[in-house]
């Protein structure tokens, strides 16, 4: 039997193939090997070490404003490959046209939006974090808090749900801070990744060493790590617990950011009726991120609060619209949802479904439906919405992520009650709020906070312009306390901090004249 190429890894300013066979990628609609991918036998030690010294020097050696228009270059290249990177996510990803878009157009998105954010930076090589502060009764001697470059490498171990959003999303505050990007995309969907890198490498935009992709397997990556580098983590709570207790973090205090689990709410206004706006909102925007990207999606909504008197309307018209989801291959136009990643996914989903019914019943199941240009032997699975009127009583369904298109409808008695059982999640990436009344959203986000990293409410003002509860976008903070991993991504020029070290220059207002002409305000 012949196997698929192995897709190269460029690590240490060059492209390199790993040893042996390698992992396969597959088509989860269709079943055929696609690539392979192998990290092994690649010198990481010398490969981390040509990414910190040339890379890390040459991006730093430059300004803001022209790490900016590098990546304004890195937009023009992979628009001008866009094709090549639809097809790739039909094949190895499963997705219709319009969720590659999520990922694909997402990613360059986010890109565009650091390039422009960065050239108004101009040609400062540091931040000035705040103003002077005098020191003492003597003005002349003050402090001022300034950001500069981390001298070291970022490494990025990314999840299989975002191969080009996820690095991109990570990759234009590093690059634009000055400092080199490793990326170790998630094996299952790691093409597109290679892909877009390798197009970013011929192009020749970025300094040897700014940007190196690693597939395979993550054996040995976080022990290169050293004091100065950073490491950012998508993916299971699981392997997070690994990456946190790794002698990296926990000895050499590498700085950690964490983005894990979460079992994000909407919440229904208890004032709204079946016939209010809000009702109709929280129904559109729940089978929206039920089924895009077949739910996988971090921030996708797995837990829906309604005021018990329309738990059953709610079910109703949830159901109704799901049943018009047809399901299958993202080739055929008429499928409106594709396929899971691969089938470790599809596994892993129906062991959660089952897991969730112990807690819950079905109040819909697309299962009976016919797949659309696909067998069952396919990634696809249907969504599922399952539903509990008890669920101050459940314990899986606020600590098991389902992650593809399953969500849990579950009824509140009071609002106290709802917030209370909103932060049975422990922590989550996102909640929705639906409701026509300002006061309500307001007292919502107050109670809601501090258990996430963003409240998006809709109100029937901004139905029309709303971004999505679950799209991320980069103006925004992403990331959650708690069983979210406590990361914090994105959020404008707030990215730039976890690339660079706040320090605190004690000396003469002199002194801090000179500094200041090398460096820009941060304004946030
Ligand atoms: P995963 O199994 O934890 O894998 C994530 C990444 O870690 C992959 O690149 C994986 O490589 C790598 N990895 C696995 N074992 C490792 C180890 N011992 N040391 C270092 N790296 C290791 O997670 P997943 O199943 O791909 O992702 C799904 C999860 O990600 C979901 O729970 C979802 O909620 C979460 N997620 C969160 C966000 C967010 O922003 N909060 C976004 C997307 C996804 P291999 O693929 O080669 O195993």
């Amino acid at each position: 039997m012949t196997t698929s190429p192995l897709l190269p890894n460029h690590l240490g300013g060059q492209w390199v193939t790993g040893a042996g066979t390698g992992t396969p990628l597959f088509d989860p609609v269709l079943g055929t090997e696609l690539a392979r991918v192998s990290s092994a036998g690649l010198d990481l030690a010398a490969g981390f070490a040509f990414a910190r010294e040339q890379g890390g020097a040459a991006l730093r050696a430059l300004s803001y404003g022209e790490r900016a228009a590098l990546l304004s270059a890195i937009v023009k290249v992979l628009q001008a490959n866009r094709d090549a990177y639809y097809e790739i996510a039909t094949a190895n990803c499963g997705t219709t046209t319009k969720d590659s878009a999520v990922d694909i157009d997402g990613g360059i998105f986010t890109l565009g939006y650091y390039a422009k954010q960065g050239e108004a930076l101009g040609s400062a090589h540091a931040l000035l974090d705040g103003e002077r502060i005098r020191m003492g009764k003597d003005p002349v001697f003050q402090t001022q808090h300034m950001l500069t470059p981390t001298r070291g490498v970022a490494l990025f171990i990314n999840a299989f749900n975002f191969p080009s959003w996820g690095l991109w999303e990570k990759a234009a505050p590093a690059l634009l801070s000055g400092v080199p990007v490793i990326v170790k995309p998630a094996t299952a969907t790691a093409w597109l990744t290679q892909r877009m890198v390798q197009d970013v490498i011929d192009a020749s935009i970025l300094p040897p060493g700014a940007l190196s992709v690693v597939c395979g397997s993550s054996a040995g990556l976080m022990d290169q790590l050293q004091p100065f580098d950073v490491v950012s983590f998508t993916g299971s709570a699981e392997t997070a617990r690994i990456i946190r207790s790794h002698p990296a973090v926990a000895e050499r205090s590498v700085r950690c950011n964490i983005e894990a689990d979460s079992l994000n709410s909407a919440l229904l206004d208890p004032a709204a009726t079946p016939e209010s706006e809000a009702f109709g909102l929280l129904v559109s925007e729940v089978v929206r991120e039920m089924t895009v990207k077949s739910g996988q999606k971090c921030t996708a909504i797995r837990r829906v609060f309604v005021p018990r008197a329309l738990f059953d309307a709610a079910a109703q018209a949830i159901g109704a619209k799901l049943a018009k989801t047809s399901v299958g291959n993202p080739r055929n136009e008429s499928a409106r949802m594709g396929a899971l990643v691969s089938q470790e996914q599809k596994a892993s989903v129906i062991e959660g479904i089952a897991k969730l019914r112990l807690e819950a019943e079905v109040l819909f199941d697309g299962g009976s439906a016919a797949l659309v240009d696909a067998d069952a032997s396919s990634a696809c699975v249907a969504p599922v919405l399952l539903g509990s009127r008890q669920p101050a009583k459940a314990r899986l369904l606020h600590a098991v992520e389902v992650f593809g298109p399953v969500a849990t409808l579950m009824a509140y008695d009071s609002i106290e009650e709802a917030f209370d059982l909103i932060r049975r999640g422990e922590g989550s990436l996102v909640c929705s709020v639906y409701s026509a009344d300002p006061a309500f959203i307001a007292a919502a986000s107050l109670e809601l906070g501090s258990a996430h990293g963003r409240v998006h409410a809709i109100s029937p003002d901004v139905a029309a312009s709303q971004s999505g509860h679950g799209n991320v976008m980069p103006m925004s903070l992403h990331g959650g306390p708690g069983r979210a991993g406590g990361g914090e991504e994105l959020g404008g020029l707030r990215a730039l901090g976890f690339y660079h070290r706040r320090s605190a220059v004690q000396a003469s207002s002199a002194a801090l004249d000179v500094l200041a002409a090398s460096a820009v305000a941060l304004k946030l």
